[in-house]
């Protein structure tokens, strides 16, 4: 039996794609942007966080940690386990005030699938369907295409959203499953890709000819991250690759907003970039101009 590490799943989405979806978040992903908004998908296994804030200072977790891993300190907070613990996440579930919780859970194609067909007509009334998104579903390739044939079967639209860091065959194996791509794409220079991703970049614009070149719906998506991914060099060089591409006409610009940070506290990471503070709507007015004036229909937001 199939199964992947899902982080969350979300009804009533209406941002990810078509109609009303729902949107299952796989975790794991190859690139660790900058600004990543949902840090807790960027690992690729579960994991225990602990928000000091809400602890009742009860000790419940403590007691049922089979494993000893956990501590509670003098003042009667929580001290986590520097080693991996063997994260049977029982502590999580004792929990009175949910200052203990469990990100990531291992998840079967079935129990995904009882999630999803639970808003069946709400897809059928409102041209919805499904959305993968992450972290990066192709992570979990074999989890993801059993999931992806399985709404097949139903008849449910399917929307991928990916960051394109996927080996070649992996995409082309799957991607006739997929109805519609929401595909991101950052910062052109190789270089500065690496910079601020972990990753070069290449790989990444060769999936999407691919992808353009097999006809498949594309939604480009671009953060829109102030100094970074908006500079005139990277925005200019990006029109010029995406105008190469047949039927290649959507472009929704996201910008920049600084939700994440409390997740970051929270996961006891720290955020790579700080002082960002979110484009003006002047400055998003200005990039939906030159996006519409070369061409493209323009969306602002998800
Ligand atoms: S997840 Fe399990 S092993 Fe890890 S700290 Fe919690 S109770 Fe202990
Ligand atoms: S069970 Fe929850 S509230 Fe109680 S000590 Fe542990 S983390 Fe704090």
């Amino acid at each position: 039996m199939t199964k992947g590490i899902i982080f969350d799943i979300k009804r009533y989405a209406i941002h990810d794609g078509p109609g009303i979806r729902t949107t299952v978040f796989f975790k794991g992903c190859p690139l660790s942007c900058y600004w990543c908004h949902n840090p807790e998908g960027q690992r690729a296994q579960p994991e225990l966080v602990y928000n000091r804030a809400v602890c009742l200072r009860c000790g419940e977790c403590v007691r049922h940690c089979a494993a000893d891993f956990l501590l509670q300190n003098e003042r009667g907070h929580i001290v986590l386990p520097v080693k991996e613990c063997p994260e049977c996440g029982e502590c999580a579930k004792v929990c009175p005030s949910q200052a203990l919780e469990y990100i990531g859970k291992l998840m079967s194609v079935e129990e995904v699938m009882s999630e999803v067909d639970k808003d069946r007509l709400f897809y059928e009334e409102s041209g919805g369907g499904v959305t993968f998104s992450g972290g990066e579903p192709f992570a979990q390739p074999e989890f993801l295409e059993e999931l992806l044939i399985r709404c097949r079967a139903k008849k449910y639209h399917t929307t991928v959203d990916t960051c394109g860091y996927v080996p070649g065959v992996v995409l082309a194996r799957i991607a006739p499953l997929v109805d519609l791509f929401l595909f991101d794409i950052k910062i052109m220079n190789t270089e500065v890709h690496r910079k601020y991703m972990g990753r070069a970049n290449w790989g990444i614009l060769e999936n999407m000819k691919r992808l353009a070149k097999a006809g498949k719906t594309i939604m480009i998506r671009i953060p829109v991250i102030p100094g970074i991914t908006d500079t005139e060099q990277n925005l200019n060089d990006m029109i010029a690759f995406l105008k190469k591409l047949s039927d290649i006409h959507e472009v929704a610009l996201l910008p920049f907003h600084a939700a994440g940070e409390a997740k970051y506290k929270k996961l006891r990471r720290r955020k790579p970039v700080r002082n960002i503070m979110p484009p003006s709507e002047a400055k998003m007015n200005d990039l939906r101009r030159l996006f519409e004036n070369n061409g493209f229909s323009v969306k602002i937001g998800g």
